[in-house]
Order: structure tokens, then C-alpha cells, then sequence
């Protein structure tokens, strides 16, 4: 089926958000260097504790969800992990200091959002949509930092229903995440499309529950571990999405309700 008649049957419509309508990494790796230079650490340039952190970040962010009590934790607020990362990444660095770990973690948190934007194709793709689709979130996360972007960005009011990992205490890929979100608009699989950056989290999990899926893949896409400094690759087998962007614009033409 063509773009053009998948996307005819859409009904309603939820975006992730971190990468999809904002520009994530491209916040986090201004706060980290941002963070570096205002508290450094002897001997070391910016470069190298960014460095640093991304290899670090690179070995502790994929196990969080096996530890139960840190990511329960995690869900609620993003202090802790977001602490303990920057007290490995010190002491991967020769450096054991746990005020220094803190006055990272306050400092980057805040900087991360100081740099936090909504793309504008997002901004243009939100208001053409506004009143001609139910719009949703779905974003993975801890509650506190999520709810702060969906601020930061003061893009709340476009949402109907706004679905954060941390306050459900489940995220992406499961599929009970998509379930309650085409429950609350009364929609069957068909008529529902998702709009994000992840391969595995967003687009994968949609296209097995029978939604139609637009990827969008982002040159700043790329986080501070990145050893090829290349958004994510399209898979060379399986299942593809119903269109694969690298504006939101671009979908914009097959949404004519
Ligand atoms: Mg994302």
C-alpha cells in the first residue's frame, strides 16, 4: 500500500518526543560541554570529559532497566542515574568526588534544558495537525525530566493525551503503551499513526501492533557516545515503516483530513 492510502486512514496521531519535535542530543551535548567548562576538572579539556562521559554513558545506560531499584527510581525523577553517571564518568577519569558528581548532575540538567528546542518542522507539522487530528505523546523517560521538556517547549496544549514512561512505569517497546494509547481515542490499529526517531522503540513495536508509522531520521540525531557520529542505519531486511523522512514536513501532503 502506498503512503498515500495508509496514511488516508488515519484517525489520530502520536509523536515521541526526544529527537522526533525536539532536538535532544543536540541539548545534551550542549549542556555537557556547557557543564565541563563552567565546573572542570584539572588537566582535563571539555573535549575529553565529553568524551569521557559517552563512554561511560555507552556501558551504563543499557543496563538501567535490569536494575530494579535504580530504575524505579529512574521513573520517578532523573536525578539519581543522571548523578551516578557523572560519578562513573569521574572516576573513569582517576577522579572520586561525589560533590563534584552533584554539581554536574544539577548543572547539566539545568543546561540541557536552557538548551532544549522544538525543531521547526515539528512547530509547522503541530499547528497544520491542531484541530484536525486527535494529537498524543508518547515518550520514554523519567516523569520529572519528560514533564519539564513537554514545559520547556510549551507544547502541552497541542496534546490530547500525553503518555510518559515514568508515570505509567512502563515504556516503549511495550506494547500495553500502545494499547492505552489507541484506547483512549477509540481507534483501531489502522487508523492510528506514529511519528519517531526510533527505530526499536518507536516503529518497530507501532508496525507489530498494525499502526502506520513515519520515521523520521535526523542528522543531529546522534548521541555523545556515537563512535560513527551517523543517525541510526535502515535496517537492510523485515518490516518497513509507511514512510521514512528526514523532514516532518514531508508527511504532511498525505494527511488530508
Ligand atoms: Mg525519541
Amino acid at each position: 500500500m502506498n503512503p498515500h492510502d495508509r496514511l488516508s486512514h488515519v484517525k489520530a496521531i502520536y509523536f515521541d518526543l526526544d529527537d522526533t519535535l525536539c532536538g535532544y542530543w543536540n541539548a545534551s551535548k550542549a549542556g555537557l560541554r556547557k557543564t565541563f567548562e563552567l565546573h572542570p576538572v584539572v588537566g582535563k579539556s571539555t573535549d575529553e570529559l565529553v568524551e569521557a562521559w559517552g563512554h561511560v554513558f555507552q556501558k551504563f545506560s543499557p543496563g538501567l532497566k535490569d536494575n530494579r531499584d535504580l530504575y524505579e527510581s529512574y521513573l520517578t525523577s532523573g536525578k539519581e542515574t543522571r548523578t551516578l553517571q557523572m560519578r562513573y564518568t569521574l572516576e573513569h577519569l582517576g577522579v572520586s568526588d561525589a560533590d563534584h558528581a552533584e554539581r554536574w548532575s544539577e548543572c547539566y540538567m539545568e543546561q540541557r534544558d536552557a538548551h532544549l528546542v522544538l525543531f521547526d518542522d515539528a512547530k509547522q507539522v503541530l499547528d497544520s495537525l491542531k484541530g484536525r487530528y486527535p494529537l498524543g505523546l508518547i515518550t520514554n523517560g523519567p516523569a520529572d525530566i519528560q514533564n519539564q521538556e513537554v514545559d520547556t517547549l510549551g507544547i502541552r496544549s497541542y496534546f490530547d493525551n500525553i503518555y510518559i514512561e515514568g508515570e505509567m512505569r512502563v515504556g516503549k517497546p511495550h506494547m500495553e503503551v500502545f494499547e492505552r494509547a489507541a484506547l483512549a481515542v477509540h481507534c483501531a490499529p489502522d487508523e492510528l499513526l506514529m511519528v519517531g526517531n526510533s527505530f526499536g522503540h518507536d516503529i518497530t513495536p507501532a508496525m507489530e501492533f498494525g499502526w502506520a508509522t513515519v520515521w523520521i531520521r535526523r542528522d543531529s540525531d546522534v548521541p555523545p557516545s556515537s563512535k560513527s557520529g551517523l543517525p541510526e542505519p535502515v535496517p537492510t531486511e523485515g518490516p518497513m515503516p509507511t514512510m521514512i523522512v528526514s523532514s516532518l514536513i514531508e508527511m504532511l501532503p498525505f494527511l488530508n483530513r
